[in-house]
């Protein structure tokens, strides 16, 4: 028996451990793929405080102090998660593992196109950088995740040319950076067909995001698909009323409808979707998990 389980390991579910396993909760953190979740696949980070390089050497640095602090990690994919009274039965693969308290770290999945192509397609710039040295390629999206990802490409690849269905949303900086490259053009507002896009000879996609909670209760789920916690549910209750207020005013921000069963990070609903964000957040939500724990029993 866990006092908790954290499902997903990436900033939000490392930073919580790291703060659960200091607070004496024996902890386990669950990851389908790879320990860094998207802060492993981004090339570059600026913008955490401390903090200038690689996504996955930071991912690596919060694996090594939560083991140095005690978490256990371990593979598998949560497929279910069952309560009954105070404790938690998650399915991960085809075992079972129990705990008191549980949080939901997941994250989001790319968005993927919807056909395919007969070119090489890629998700995630840190992993396949290497297979684009001297060549001509697209990067689709408009948002702040395929211009930054673009100039990045734009060091290796010969010709980068970015692809938006609308104007580029990405923030004014990162679009000035993008437009002085002399190897990178910006196509807005543009419908790029299947064929035109074979003209390349890769083609990287950075179209959003899905939440990865498709294992949860739908009565823990916003429309989106994102968790909704406390904070949340308190941002739309003057339009939900019948969801009683006053039981949703004794929550802490980070529990689900669920006593017990906490959601922290890009999974969460409203998340800002930053880096140093989502680790604040774990945090948060791992000390009213010690909070809940001590509250319980
Ligand atoms: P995003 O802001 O949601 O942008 C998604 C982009 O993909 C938009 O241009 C959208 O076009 C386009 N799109 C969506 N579905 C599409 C489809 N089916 N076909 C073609 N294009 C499609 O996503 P993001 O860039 O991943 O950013 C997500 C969040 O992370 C944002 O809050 C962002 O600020 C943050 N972020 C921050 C940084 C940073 O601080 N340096 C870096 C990366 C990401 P439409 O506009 O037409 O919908």
């Amino acid at each position: 028996m866990y006092d908790l389980i954290v499902i997903g390991g990436g900033a939000a579910g490392m930073s919580a451990g790291i703060y659960a396993a200091r607070g004496n909760l024996k902890t386990v953190i669950y990851e389908k793929t790879n320990f860094g979740g998207e802060l492993a696949q981004i090339i570059h980070i600026a913008n955490y405080p401390g903090y200038d390089g690689r996504g996955d050497e930071l991912a690596l640095k919060m694996r090594q102090q939560a083991e140095a602090a005690g978490v256990e990690f371990d593979y598998g994919e949560c497929r279910e998660v069952r309560v009954s009274g105070k404790v938690f039965d998650l399915t991960i693969d085809e075992r079972t593992v129990r705990a008191r308290s549980v949080l939901i770290a997941t994250g989001n999945e790319p968005r993927r196109l919807e056909y395919e192509l007969d070119v090489p397609v890629s998700y995630c710039s840190l992993c396949d950088a290497p297979l684009v040295k001297g060549k001509n390629i697209a990067v689709i999206g408009g948002g702040d995740s395929a211009v930054q990802e673009a100039i990045e490409l734009s060091h290796i690849a010969k010709q980068v040319t970015i692809i938006s269905r609308s104007k580029l949303r990405a923030s004014p900086k990162l679009q000035s950076r993008a437009l002085e490259l002399p190897n990178l053009q910006i196509r807005e507002n543009n419908e790029t067909t299947k064929e035109e896009l074979e003209d390349f000879e890769h083609v990287f996609v950075f179209i959003g995001h899905l939440p990865a909670t498709k294992f949860l209760p739908e009565d823990v789920l916003a429309a989106d698909g994102t968790v909704m916690t406390g904070a949340g549910v308190k941002e739309l209750s003057s339009s939900l009323d019948m969801l009683g207020l006053d039981d949703f005013a004794r929550r802490s921000d980070h529990e689900t409808l669920i006593p017990g069963l906490f959601a922290a990070g890009d999974v969460r609903f409203g998340a800002v979707r930053q880096v140093v964000a989502a680790a604040a957040d774990g945090a948060a939500a791992a000390l009213e998990i010690m909070h809940y724990l001590d509250a319980t029993g």
